[in-house]
């Protein structure tokens, strides 16, 4: 009796050290879906994903020429279909075939395949999934791939999330098409807008962001942060004050989650030599309270300053401690972070 009392004393002291090492459970991303193995925003790759056992699945949303939402990571189409093949001199003046000058029957007839480059034809990963049109990948409507995740989510009693890019919307405006309110109709439609809701959205034009409360989204908010900014809108200078403490405080009014590039979070040295934190931006956004999270990790494509794919995981995970990551190679996170006890 005596040395149970005793054993359970020392559990007990043993509880709160237990519970606070489980408070942190670091989210894992498919960026793109399972895309170092299959071609980026396939269902296919976004399959591959689910089983993965990550987190969320990201999707990055435009428009089409009659207004659908699909899942398309660039405003176009020539490095990732055989579009330049199939619609010869549809492309605008800077030589690209715009998304939003398609309809969806047209891009629905075009085939998917690993990412290229479209001057050369050359894969830009070279060691992942072939380029080739021979196989029937198609570009998946928001809706499909909303049904997708739903569906396995049912049919395994599982509850993986999804995590939503509104591409270019100040672009979209221009041409239009107010693709926010396309994507949080969308998502209310699929039950996803709520506070406690397990989708997360994520915007890089910073108007947009503050404009997703003002059109009623009550979900999980993520501020992206690059240096470079948007493609299609010059908003450099909004995004070097976002990189600020005074910046990371005002996002902080509207966004529950901030989501810099990897290269904000450890800036490599110019000489290679390895890199060095700013301290000062990382404090300010854990003073904040915001969440923060990061991307994009590759293991094809080790971040500059960093010579393995330990020394990029034991930073983000050990050293700055980020509450969530996106990458192509979701399997490597999720194996690291089971092998140092911060998933199950
Ligand atoms: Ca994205």
């Amino acid at each position: 009796m005596m040395k149970k009392t005793v054993l359970a004393a020392i559990l007990l002291s043993c509880i709160p050290a237990l519970a606070l090492a489980q408070d942190y459970r670091p989210g894992v991303a498919a960026h793109r879906g399972a895309s170092a193995y299959l071609p980026e925003h396939t269902l296919e790759a976004k399959a591959m994903a689910y089983a993965m056992g990550v987190d969320y699945i990201e999707q990055d949303l435009v428009l089409t020429k009659d207004d659908v939402l699909v899942v398309l990571h660039d405003h176009s189409l020539e490095t990732t279909t055989d579009v330049a093949k199939k619609f010869p001199g549809r492309n605008r003046a800077d030589g690209s075939y715009y998304a939003i000058d398609f309809t969806l029957a047209e891009i629905k007839s075009l085939i998917v395949t690993e990412r290229f480059d479209a001057k050369t034809g050359e894969a830009v990963f070279k060691g992942r999934f072939p380029v080739s049109f021979d196989i029937d990948y198609r570009v998946p409507t928001f809706e499909e791939e909303l049904q997708q995740v739903q569906g396995l989510n049912k049919a395994t009693g599982n509850d993986i999330g999804i995590y939503v890019e509104v591409k270019e919307p100040a672009f979209h405006d221009r041409e239009g098409k107010p693709i926010m309110k396309a994507v949080i109709d969308m998502l209310t439609k699929y039950g996803y807008n709520k506070k406690d809701s397990n989708c997360i959205l994520q915007i890089f034009d910073y108007p947009a962001v503050k404009q997703s409360r003002e059109l009623g989204w009550v979900g999980p908010l993520a501020m992206l942060v690059d240096g470079d900014g948007q493609l299609l809108t010059d908003d450099k200078d909004v995004h070097k004050f976002l990189l600020t403490p005074e910046g990371i405080k005002e996002v902080s009014q509207v966004a529950d989650i901030y989501a810099p590039w990897f290269g904000h979070l450890a800036e490599a040295k110019a000489d290679g030599s390895g890199y060095t934190i700013p301290e000062e931006r990382i404090k300010a956004v854990r003073d904040t309270g915001m969440k923060l999270h990061s991307w994009t990790y590759r293991a094809d494509a080790l971040p500059k300053g960093f010579k393995s794919e330990d020394e990029v995981m034991d930073f983000l995970f050990k050293t700055i401690k980020v509450d969530g990551m996106f990458s192509d190679h979701a399997d490597h996170l999720i194996v690291y972070l089971k092998k140092n006890g911060l998933r199950d």
